[in-house]
């Protein structure tokens, strides 16, 4: 990217757009192709929309898996289904299978490369890179944005804003969750010799701390995606585990390996006060709640909201009327299950790896990716519920 200081472009004039989204990263992106799709459909005219990202370009710095239950505009670029996922503790194994309900990964990368030529290719659509927003003023028939550009500060103006930037933290209730910080690579390695069958979604190990696990996606016969997950109290103690990693591949006795990509994060497991609920300004994406605090899963419910938030915004956009309301990505008494289950989490780490693997070995695989994707049958929650032992959970209802 290049800096534009030309007189032009940091003029104080702000540019006038009918929706302004802050922050380009999954629920930008998702937004934007979701509008697309939409008024499609519904032959209704798209919005002008500027996203505003501060990176000046993308990387394949994730990758997105989900159980595949519902559509969204990327499931074409799914590349890999595993129809099989287990989780243990040594030599105790939980393994459930359903080839209909598969767990999907969908890379960063394909779906970074997909929206971004959607929006090159509409005029409706302008993203400008390396824009870091720092004030969001609300009046009462417009939204002011200010924003810096190369060290300038610059404005845009729009009817209504869409604010995808993460949580900040006070916005996050600490002392009632945990953090999930996690380091990944992937890597190669000729005949690595894992079953390319079957994700290995928690693999318990022994002797640490906190809880951790082995997170394992063999992508093929040479290929696989590993992961090091801890639960801790702390997002930054230590927050790079990808020495834990390397010693468990050796552990494993896998030699000769060549990492080709890294990813890490640290996602909250905790609940989010929010911002706003209603109004010309509206939170979306991890920053509004939307990812499970109990799992860390986002990829499902954002595409949830993300379709929400585009009707209201074709709706607005038809009527001239820009009052949002926040989509409800989850029912309430599945976010009040996942507060009690990190309530308990936190008050005995220790019996954490015993109680995802009774999860998993008490419920369907169906049971389980449903619950999973937010969208559970009361059966599904009720079978999850009595898999678990019942008096640390019911201890956990009193906040105390
Ligand atoms: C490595 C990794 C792997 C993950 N894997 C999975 C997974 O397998 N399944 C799953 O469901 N979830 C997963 N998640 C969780 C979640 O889905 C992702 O974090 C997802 O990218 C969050 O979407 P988002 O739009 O809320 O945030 P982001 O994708 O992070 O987008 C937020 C955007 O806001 C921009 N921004 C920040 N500050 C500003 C500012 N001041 N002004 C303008 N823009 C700003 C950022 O640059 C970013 O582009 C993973 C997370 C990580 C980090």
């Amino acid at each position: 990217m290049t800096c534009d200081t030309s007189p032009d472009a940091l003029s104080e004039a702000a540019t006038e757009y009918d929706l302004i989204i802050i922050g380009a990263g999954l629920t930008g992106l998702s937004l934007v192709c979701w509008l697309l799709q939409l008024a499609e459909a519904e032959q209704t005219t798209l919005p002008r929309v500027c996203l505003l990202e501060p990176r000046t370009h993308y990387s394949n710095d994730r990758t997105w898996c989900f159980w595949d239950l519902e559509a969204h505009p990327f499931r074409g670029l799914i590349s890999q289904r595993w129809g099989r996922w287990q989780v243990s503790q040594g030599s105790i194994v939980a393994c459930q299978t359903d080839n209909n309900a598969a767990y999907a990964m969908l890379p960063a990368e394909a779906l970074y490369k997909h929206a971004l030529a959607k929006i090159a290719n509409n005029p409706a659509f302008t993203l400008q890179l390396g824009v870091t927003v720092s004030t969001v003023q609300q009046d009462d028939d417009s939204v002011l944005v200010a924003g810096s550009v190369c060290g300038s500060t610059k404005h845009w103006q729009a009817k209504a804003v869409i604010d995808t930037r993460p949580p900040s933290n006070s916005q996050l209730s600490a002392n009632e969750g945990c953090w999930q910080v996690f380091s990944g690579l992937e890597v190669a390695c000729a005949k690595h010799g894992f079953d390319t069958s079957t994700a290995i979604l928690m693999d318990f190990q022994g002797g640490y701390r906190h809880p951790c696990f082995i997170y394992l996606l063999p992508l093929d016969q040479d290929h696989f995606l590993v992961e090091w997950t801890a639960f801790q109290a702390d997002k930054a103690t230590p927050a790079d585990y990808s020495a834990d990693v390397k010693a468990w591949l050796q552990r494993q006795n896998v030699e000769n390996f060549h990492v080709t990509r890294a990813e890490s994060g640290s996602l909250p497991m905790m609940r989010l006060s929010k911002n706003t609920n209603s109004g010309r300004v509206l939170n979306a994406g991890v920053g509004a709640g939307w990812m499970r605090a109990a799992t860390g899963y986002h990829f499902v419910s954002c595409q949830r909201g993300c379709a929400a938030l585009a009707r209201q915004i074709l709706a607005a956009n038809a009527s001239d009327n820009w009052q949002l309301h926040s989509p409800q990505v989850r029912t309430r008494w599945l976010d009040w299950m996942d507060m009690v289950f990190l309530r308990a989490l936190k008050r005995h780490p220790e019996q954490a790896p015993q109680w995802f693997v009774r999860l998993f070995a008490g419920t369907t695989a169906a049971q389980m990716s449903r619950f999973m994707n937010d969208k559970p049958y009361l059966g599904d929650a009720w079978a999850v519920a009595s898999a678990l032992p019942p008096a640390p959970f019911i201890r956990a209802v009193l906040p105390w």
